[in-house]
């Protein structure tokens, strides 16, 4: 299917590694000016220079999604820039696992600053931009911890299971202006998050996805691009779990 984008502008967080950055790459390619967001400088810059060296539209904004008034800001920067937003995909996101009897109270405040909190930062500065507009799309990137919880996860979990509230809170809020707000729930994707797992670990995880491999950010960011097209218009308020099966 052909998708349409129409000059958009979107703002990916965490486009400077993994699914983010998968993400970034096929809006670009679709024509669209990507912003990409990401903690260190060098990351997204990176990312946005590879994006224009293939004949992208693409700028770079280091911050850290978990600070309220950094977001803000830069949601200013980039609207003064560009004179709208049409597309924010929520993905920046990290780990700081433990069991719940000794995880830190900066465990816990950080994974929900990053992962949840980070997400109504941007969708308060932006959705009110898109709905100005008459036109939006925001994807909020969760997980299947988020539906299925995992012990050592507790923070990661509450975290993932948080941004299905706010999506269909959004979606609600937002829906008589046209902008759309989904989430997507991945199961476990080859990035830098997942390298770190040792091969019994990995055995385990496989026998549990019926699908029998694990994901690839490609298998996310076809469906977001989907989600950030056109012709998702009559999609909102939803989870999409792409995960080989994993929960079902
Ligand atoms: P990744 O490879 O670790 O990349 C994470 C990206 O997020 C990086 O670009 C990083 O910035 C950025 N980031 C982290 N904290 C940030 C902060 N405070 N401010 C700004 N940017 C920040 O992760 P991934 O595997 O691609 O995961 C992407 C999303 O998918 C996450 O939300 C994750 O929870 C979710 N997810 C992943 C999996 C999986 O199996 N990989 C499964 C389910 C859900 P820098 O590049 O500057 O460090």
């Amino acid at each position: 299917m052909d998708l349409t984008f129409d000059n958009r502008v979107a703002v990916v967080t965490g486009a400077g590694r993994g699914i983010g950055r998968a993400i970034a790459e096929e809006l670009a390619a679709e024509g669209v000016h990507v912003v990409c967001v990401s903690r260190n400088a060098e990351s997204c810059g990176a990312a946005a220079e590879a994006l224009v060296a293939k004949g992208g539209k693409a700028s770079a904004e280091a911050l850290d999604v978990g600070d309220a008034a950094a977001v803000e800001a830069a949601a200013a920067r980039i609207v003064e820039a560009h004179g709208k937003v049409d597309i924010l995909v929520n993905n920046a996101g990290i780990t700081r696992d433990g069991l719940v009897m000794r995880m830190k109270d900066a465990e816990w405040d950080d994974v929900i600053r990053t992962n949840l909190s980070s997400c109504f930062y941007w969708a308060r500065a932006l959705a009110p931009v898109m709905a100005r507009q008459r036109w939006g799309r925001i994807i909020n990137i969760s997980s299947v911890i988020g539906l299925r919880g995992n012990a050592g996860q507790a923070n990661y979990a509450a975290a993932k299971a948080g941004i299905f509230g706010l999506t269909k809170s959004l979606a609600r809020e937002f829906a008589k202006r046209q902008v759309t707000v989904n989430a997507v729930a991945p199961g476990f994707i080859e990035t830098d998050m997942t390298s770190g797992l040792d091969e019994k670990v990995t055995e385990v995880i496989l026998g549990e996805i019926p699908l029998r491999r694990l994901g690839q950010a490609s298998d996310i960011s076809k469906i977001v691009t989907f989600l950030a097209s056109a012709e998702s218009g009559y999609i909102t308020g939803q989870t999409f779990t792409v995960d080989g099966g994993m929960v079902m």
